[in-house]
């Protein structure tokens, strides 16, 4: 790493025009002082996601990013993973949810989903495991770039459960909970806090790895 690849300006812009995923990152960014900057307030247009893995999506956001602003860039790409499924929809997460009319509806994505599974036979717990995976790429604008992965394993219920969260939070019951990540609140879904030892979300887990490599913390 090289001096000029530093966050001594404190400044970082975060490439993500979701919603969810950008209350998420402003929570887990909050205590560390870093100035945040969404894609919103520079205008930045969403590139396109050509990557077929998750690092090189994150790759493609955060380059665009850093290049438009000339700051560093962070962003996230993530997905769900189903194993009965052989990992779809993965990296075509947010695919799966669009509308001929060029919206996202995410009712209709964990259906497809849902339909898959059954089709499959998939309808015990054991047989319905799946992921959230999340990759946060830091990039400059010369191309430098750096990644922390974050995974959160669980198994997809159904009917879709809670009223919170985003995505398909709904219908994914992580590991050792008996709450869906859609009826946990935002600290519940995180499950850490800086100085904690475990997070929980794919997105903490990937943001407490940033964290320690980047902002001093434990
Ligand atoms: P992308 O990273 O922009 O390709 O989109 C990832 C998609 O994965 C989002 O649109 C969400 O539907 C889904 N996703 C990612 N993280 C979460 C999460 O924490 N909860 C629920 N859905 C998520």
């Amino acid at each position: 790493m090289h001096a000029k690849h530093d966050l001594s300006g404190r400044r970082i812009v975060v490439a993500s025009h979701n919603s969810g995923k950008l209350r998420e990152i402003a929570d887990l960014i909050g205590p560390f002082g870093l100035e945040a900057r969404s894609a919103a307030e520079y205008d930045l247009p969403e590139p396109d996601e050509t990557g077929t893995t998750f690092e090189e999506n994150a790759y493609i956001k955060a380059h665009a990013a850093a290049v438009a602003t000339g700051l560093p860039a962070l962003s996230d790409d993530s997905g769900m993973c189903a194993d009965a499924l052989g990992g779809q929809p993965g990296v075509y997460t947010a695919n799966w949810a669009e509308t001929p009319d060029g919206k996202r509806d995410f009712g209709i994505a964990m259906q497809k989903v849902e339909d898959l599974l059954r089709e499959k036979g998939a309808l015990e717990p054991k047989d319905r495991t799946a992921r959230f995976v999340a990759v946060f790429c830091l990039c400059w604008p010369d191309g430098y770039a750096e990644y922390y992965r974050g995974e959160a394993e669980g198994h997809l219920v159904w009917p879709p459960r809670g009223e919170l969260g985003f995505g398909y939070d709904p219908v994914f019951m992580p590991n050792g909970y008996d709450k869906t990540f859609g009826e946990m609140t935002a600290e519940q879904k995180h499950g850490w806090k800086p100085g904690e030892a475990n997070a929980l979300s794919h997105r903490a887990r990937a943001f407490q790895k940033f964290a320690r490599a980047r902002l001093g913390s434990r």
